[in-house]
């Protein structure tokens, strides 16, 4: 009886059903995520390349399950960007990084920190008065904040999109162009939008020292981003040879596991203690 049990299931296409079952189980775990404190924030460094100091970190969300352990952001962001879940999320990441590096400042140690938004959070229309709020109750600077937005953000071009844009830039706060040179759109909007860095995707990177395909598009991507006036970082960055021909070609920052992994709130100050040191 057994083995008929398991080729009845076997029948089902098991694995489209255990999809649609995964997918409606995280969508109820994620709803009561937050509340139930699941979520914790990671920070990964960013090197200023010509300095060789920690200018800011990027801020990554964490969602422990109870019970099916790590979830991959890659995972549930998707599907918080469908659900709509995605607005409370975001904002409690807004919330929690300006809180944690608020916290490092009263330490001595003044950085930047970059937080991923998407596009649902810039169509929504009240992000600028949560960067408001949010600022006034940790007492952390709009220049101490950056925003790390996609393509995807700036091809929605929706009006509450584009003014969001423009009052967050207004307030000081600094914006960042992530996964650059991966997305569909024209490169019009460069000259239009409030931009101030460029995040060289991490698919060009992995191609050195020694494919001259991804140099070639490196090398273009920071003599545009120099004479449009932005600053550059390259995101992956996993090896010392690699590290060396960004700082070869003058690009302005790094990021990547070459010089550290995400790591917790606490380590990073741990780290910066011991940088300050040196
Ligand atoms: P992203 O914004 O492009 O973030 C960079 C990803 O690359 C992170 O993955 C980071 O851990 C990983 N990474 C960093 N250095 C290296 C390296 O040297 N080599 C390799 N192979 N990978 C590296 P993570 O944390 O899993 O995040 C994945 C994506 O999830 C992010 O890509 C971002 O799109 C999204 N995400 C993460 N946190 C948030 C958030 O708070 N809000 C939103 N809206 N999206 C988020
Ligand atoms: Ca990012
Ligand atoms: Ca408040
Ligand atoms: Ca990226």
């Amino acid at each position: 009886a057994k083995y008929l049990g398991r080729d009845n299931i076997q029948f089902y296409s098991p694995s489209l059903t255990h999809q649609a079952m995964r997918r409606l189980n995280m969508e109820t775990a994620l709803r009561r995520a937050l509340e139930a404190q699941e979520f914790y924030l990671v920070y990964q460094p960013q090197l200023d390349l010509s300095t060789g100091r920690i200018l800011s970190v990027e801020a990554l969300i964490r969602w422990a399950h109870p019970q099916q352990g790590m979830i991959s952001p890659m995972e549930f962001i998707p599907l918080a960007e469908s659900n709509g879940l995605i607005i409370p999320i975001g904002e409690w990441v807004l919330r929690t990084a300006c809180r944690e590096v608020a916290h490092w400042h009263a330490r001595g140690h003044p950085l930047r920190v970059a937080v991923n938004l998407s596009p649902a959070q810039f169509r929504h229309g009240v992000l600028t008065d949560i960067v408001r709020d949010i600022l006034q109750d940790t007492g952390l600077k709009a220049a101490h904040l950056e925003m790390e937005i996609t393509e995807s953000t700036l091809m929605d071009e929706s009006a509450t999109t584009l003014q969001t844009l423009r009052e967050l830039h207004e307030m000081g706060l600094k914006i960042s162009l992530d996964d650059f040179g991966t997305g569909y759109s024209s490169m019009s909007y460069l000259k239009r939008l409030p931009l101030h860095n460029l995040k060289v995707d991490r698919s060009f990177v992995s191609g050195l020292p020694h494919d001259t395909e991804s140099l070639a598009i490196i090398k273009a991507i920071i003599s545009l981003g120099e004479s449009l006036g932005f600053t550059v970082t390259a995101e992956g960055v996993e090896t010392l040879a690699q590290a060396e021909i960004l700082k070869q070609q003058s690009c302005h920052a790094l990021q990547g596991y070459y010089f550290s992994q995400p790591v917790s709130s606490d380590r990073i100050l741990a780290l910066l203690d011991k940088h300050k040191k040196n």
